[in-house]
C-alpha cells in the first residue's frame, strides 16, 4: 500500500534561499524542455515527411547537460535531481496530453506552484528529514517513523514550504489486541471520552499556561502600544503561544497514534463545527481544542497503521440516544452532563459523553456493542485520564 504524506517545513533563511534556487532551476529546466518539445511538435506538423523523434526524459536531460548547464552556472548550485525530475514530469505531462488525459503542459511562472523533486539518501527522524544537497529540514509535525522514502517533493504555497513523499506501507497485523473497535466522543469539558470508559483531558500544563497567557494578554492590553514594556510582553506572549502549541501538538500526536495503533476500527463524530460556532461561547473553545487537527491526524494514521476510521453521519444523534435500549430523547442541553434514560423499562444512567461514545461504537459493527453494560461512571476528570496517558507510547 502506498500512502501519500505531506507536511509543512520549518525553514530558516538560508534554507529558504536554497529551496527557492532548487525550485528556480526546476522551473527553468521545465520551461526550456517545454519550449524545445513544442518546437519539435511544430516541426513535425509542418514537415510530416521529415518528422523528428519525440525525445525521452533521458534525451532531454542529456541535451540539457550539454546545452544549458554550461551557460547557466546557477545549475551547479543545486542538486542535479531538480532539473532531472522536472524533465521527467514534463515528459509525463506530454504523455498524458498525447493520451488525451490532460491538456498540453504550460510554461511555469515564478512563484506559481514552485516545486522540485529530489531522490537519493533520505533519512527521517522524529521532527526532521535529511535530503540530498539541502541537508536536515525541520518539520512542525512528527514524521512517521521507520520509513525510507525513495524521493521527496518540496513545494511552496502561500509563502510556506511543504515536503511530501510516498510511503510504502505494509499494514500491520490486525489480529491480536488491535482487533477491537473503539469510539471517541470529543467534548469541550474534557477532550475525549472513549467507549472503553476512559477519559482523556488535555494535558494539565496546557491549562496552566493558558491561564498565564490570559493574564499576559490582559496586561498587554493595558500597556502603551510600542513601549518597551509592551514589546517585552508581546515577546512573552509569542513564546507562550509557541509552548502551548507544542504541548497540544504532542498530546494530539500521542493520542491519535495510540488510537490508530491499538484499534482496528475507530469511530468518531462528524462534528457539526459550523453549527457549534454559531454559539459564541463555544467558538473559542472549539477553535482551541484541535478537533480539526485530531481528525486530520487520525485520518492518515489509521491509513498508516492499517486500521479503519469510521465517521458518523453528521446528524447521528449520538448524545440523545440511550445506548442500552435505543430510546431517543427530544432534547439534551449541553449543561446536562448525565444521561438518564426516560424509558420506564430502562435503568440506564451514565455520563453523557460516555453514553454518546457507546452509541458511536454501535456504528463500528453492531455485534461489538458490549453485552454487559458498564456501571455508570462518575464525572471525575482526573482519574482515568492518567490511566490512558500512561498506556500511550
Ligand atoms: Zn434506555
Amino acid at each position: 500500500m502506498l500512502l501519500g504524506f505531506k507536511t509543512e517545513l520549518k525553514v530558516n533563511n538560508t534554507q529558504r534561499v536554497l529551496l527557492a534556487k532548487h525550485a528556480g532551476v526546476a522551473r527553468h529546466a521545465w520551461n526550456w524542455g517545454l519550449s524545445l518539445t513544442k518546437k519539435i511538435l511544430d516541426n513535425n506538423q509542418e514537415n510530416p515527411n521529415n518528422k523528428l523523434k519525440f525525445p525521452s526524459a533521458i534525451d532531454l536531460h542529456k541535451w540539457l547537460i550539454a546545452l544549458v548547464k554550461p551557460e547557466c552556472p546557477w545549475y551547479y548550485e543545486v542538486s542535479k535531481c531538480a532539473p532531472q525530475y522536472a524533465l521527467r514530469h514534463l515528459k509525463r505531462a506530454w504523455d498524458d496530453c498525447f493520451k488525451k488525459v490532460k491538456k498540453a503542459p504550460r510554461f511555469k511562472k515564478k512563484g506559481k506552484s514552485d516545486s522540485f523533486t529530489l531522490d537519493g539518501s533520505i533519512t527521517v527522524e522524529r521532527n526532521q528529514i535529511k535530503v540530498p544537497r539541502i541537508g536536515w529540514l525541520k518539520t512542525y509535525e512528527r514524521l512517521p517513523q521507520g520509513i525510507k522514502p525513495k524521493s521527496v517533493t518540496i513545494s511552496k504555497r502561500a509563502n510556506k514550504w511543504f515536503i511530501s513523499f510516498k510511503l510504502e506501507i505494509t499494514p500491520r497485523d490486525n489480529a491480536t489486541p488491535k482487533n477491537k473497535a473503539i469510539a471517541v466522543d470529543l467534548g469541550l469539558l474534557r477532550f475525549a471520552t472513549l467507549s472503553t470508559g476512559e477519559e482523556v483531558s488535555s494535558p494539565r500544563p496546557y491549562k496552566q499556561l493558558e491561564k498565564k497567557l490570559a493574564k499576559l494578554q490582559w496586561r498587554n492590553r493595558r500597556q502603551v502600544i510600542g513601549s518597551s514594556n509592551w514589546k517585552k510582553t508581546q515577546r512573552k506572549i509569542a513564546k507562550l503561544h509557541y509552548r502551548i502549541s507544542c504541548i497540544r501538538s504532542d498530546f494530539l500526536h500521542k493520542f491519535t497514534t495510540h488510537l490508530a495503533q491499538n484499534h482496528s476500527r475507530i469511530v468518531i463524530e462528524d462534528l457539526n463545527i459550523s453549527g457549534l460556532i454559531k454559539n459564541g461561547k463555544l467558538s473559542k473553545a472549539i477553535a482551541d481544542s484541535g478537533f480539526y487537527e485530531f481528525r486530520r491526524q487520525l485520518t492518515y494514521k489509521t491509513e498508516l497503521y492499517g486500521s479503519k476510521l469510521i465517521i458518523a453521519e453528521r446528524f447521528f444523534a449520538s448524545s440523545k440516544l440511550c445506548p442500552k435500549c435505543g430510546h431517543k430523547k427530544d432534547k439534551l442541553p449541553l449543561s446536562v452532563r448525565v444521561y438518564q434514560c426516560e424509558n420506564n423499562n430502562c435503568d440506564w444512567i451514565a455520563d453523557r459523553d460516555y453514553s454518546a461514545s457507546l452509541n458511536l461504537l454501535g456504528l463500528a459493527e453492531p455485534e461489538v456493542m458490549p453485552v454487559e453494560m458498564k456501571t455508570p461512571k462518575s464525572i471525575d476528570e482526573a482519574g482515568t485520564n492518567k490511566q490512558i496517558m500512561s498506556n500511550i507510547v
